[in-house]
């Protein structure tokens, strides 16, 4: 692994800034969800990609009792 000379300082509630070009390169955007892990000494980030329980849908998104669930989805659930 090469380092990136990107370093950045770990605040006093253990936050990182991500920088923005790393953010870009891998489509994270404001509100999207990142998984956190430790693999071989290292933190592993990965985004987490949000999809309807029902269909797989990615778009228009709701959450309800901690899972996404799609407009479309809560439609046809609301009217059966
Ligand atoms: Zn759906």
């Amino acid at each position: 692994m090469v380092a990136s000379g990107m370093a950045r300082k770990v605040d006093g509630l253990g936050r990182v800034v991500l920088p923005v070009e790393m953010r870009k390169q891998l489509g994270i955007d404001v509100g999207d969800l990142v998984d956190i892990s430790v693999a071989d000494g290292r933190f592993v980030l990965e985004k987490v990609e949000q999809h309807c329980v029902f269909c797989g849908a990615a778009e228009e998104l709701r959450e309800h009792r901690a899972k996404l669930v799609c407009a479309a989805c809560v439609g046809s659930l609301s009217a059966s």
